[in-house]
């Protein structure tokens, strides 16, 4: 075994497509404004809705690494606009997230997911660090991992280095033991190496390593990963 022992897992994009469930979340979301706050959304095109969004993200800096109170302030913003009462937008906006939430965790794994990670879990311990709002522990992979952190539990996105620093509180680990693995260059590659750990980007689709530092370590599939991780040491 190599001296790696902590694997940190970049969620959306690295063990599921994230945005066949961000799809569906968002309608059923909506359907549950059709049908108990009726004038909320229909009046709506998809750009409409994101010019809001973008309104209310620019209003509310301070949700900037909250992606689900910025979500609940957005509908609760929609229904006030829609004429409904502080109150009715309040619990409307609790209500439509949680439907949001619902649907938005009926991830699909990648194939080979779960078995990579069946295989990793005996040797190492596995984390999962997310700037989105799934939760790993309502999937299918929720046996496998030790920890998740949420971006907004601690107030910071990757590539902020905090996200890193709880995993290695969570596990007792120092960084040099560490790795990440994740799809995003910035957040995930970057973030990594911020925080000193081992960062290996997922680069499913043969993209070029867009930032001027040096190439990170690479993988095509998640099948790469055991041996990768092995060979660091
Ligand atoms: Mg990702």
């Amino acid at each position: 075994m190599s001296h790696i022992q902590l694997i940190t897992f970049d969620l959306d994009d690295t063990l599921w497509a994230v945005k066949p469930a961000l799809i569906r979340a968002e309608q059923e979301q909506n359907e549950w404004l059709k049908q108990y706050r009726p004038g909320t959304v229909e009046h709506h095109t998809h750009e409409s809705l994101f010019e809001f969004k973008k309104s209310v993200w620019r209003r509310h800096p301070e949700l900037a690494h909250h992606i689900s109170k910025m979500r609940e302030q957005t509908l609760y913003e929609l229904q006030i606009e829609a004429g409904y009462s502080e109150h009715e937008a309040r619990s409307g906006a609790k209500q439509a997230f949680e439907v949001f939430l619902r649907f938005r965790h009926k991830v699909k794994l990648y194939e080979n997911a779960l078995h990579i990670l069946e295989m990793l879990q005996p040797h190492y311990t596995l984390g999962a660090i997310t700037n989105g709002n799934a939760d790993v522990y309502k999937t299918d992979a929720a046996e496998y991992f030790d920890f998740a952190i949420l971006a907004e539990e601690v107030g910071a996105s990757k590539p902020a280095p905090l996200a890193f620093e709880e995993a290695l509180k969570r596990s007792g680990l120092s960084a040099h033991q560490a790795a990440h693995v994740g799809d995003h260059w910035e957040h995930d590659v970057l973030g990594a190496r911020n925080a000193g750990f081992h960062a290996i980007w997922l680069n499913t689709s043969n993209a070029y390593w867009p930032h001027d530092s040096e190439s990170p370590l690479t993988i095509r599939s998640l099948d790469e990963l055991p041996d990768l991780v092995a060979s660091l040491g």
